[in-house]
């Protein structure tokens, strides 16, 4: 896969479907240089998808290039929602997201991705703050709406866990954040 300038190199998964919708969600993205996302499933403590650079020797000098994004079999908190049976704009949306993480690392640099995940562990309102950029991201590569179908999914499936659903309100940016955003932004409104 490769964008104007730069390439991305994608590791992909078994599943065809999954690999198809990230492509989707990859396709609005560039990135400054050559990068490389390997893509994984794998169990997450306390999540569904997570993304994260790669360090190696190598990314001390040279800055971050290899990225991982972690995808659990089930939605967090459930051991009947598969997520790769989600629907495409959820997954699409889900997927775009965590594309905004990998954006938001890119200018970092080592030392600086150091101390990102740091504040990361340790401040929620750093915490907040990032994943409202990873949404604000997606959205402003083109992915309002399968970035609100996720939300609404989220938000409003009464199959998610309610300790994932509190953790959902108190990081993430709310519906009504992104219907105001596409509002403001996309002259015909595509929300219904
Ligand atoms: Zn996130």
């Amino acid at each position: 896969m490769t964008s104007e300038k730069t390439e991305i190199k994608i590791n992909e998964l078994e599943s065809s479907r999954l690999n198809h919708l990230f492509g989707i969600a990859l396709s609005n993205y560039t990135f400054d240089s050559n990068i490389e996302i390997k893509l994984t499933r794998t169990s997450i403590k306390g999540s569904t998808m997570q993304a994260q650079p790669i360090f190696g020797f190598r990314e001390v000098f040279t800055g971050l290039h290899k990225y991982r994004i972690r995808l659990a079999k089930f939605v967090r908190g459930s051991e009947t929602m598969v997520v790769e049976e989600l629907p495409d704009d959820v997954l699409i949306g889900w997927f775009a997201h965590e594309l905004g993480h990998v954006k938001d690392y890119e200018n970092h640099s080592f030392l600086g991705m150091i101390w990102f995940g740091l504040r990361y562990i340790t401040s929620s309102s750093f915490r907040k703050k990032i994943e409202h950029r990873a949404d604000q991201i997606a959205i402003e590569h083109g992915y309002h709406k399968e970035v609100l179908a996720t939300k609404k999914f989220l938000f409003t499936h009464e199959d998610i866990d309610p300790t994932y659903r509190t953790k959902i309100k108190k990081f993430y940016m709310p519906m009504r954040d992104v219907e105001d955003w596409i509002e403001k932004n996309i002259s015909i409104d595509p929300v219904d």
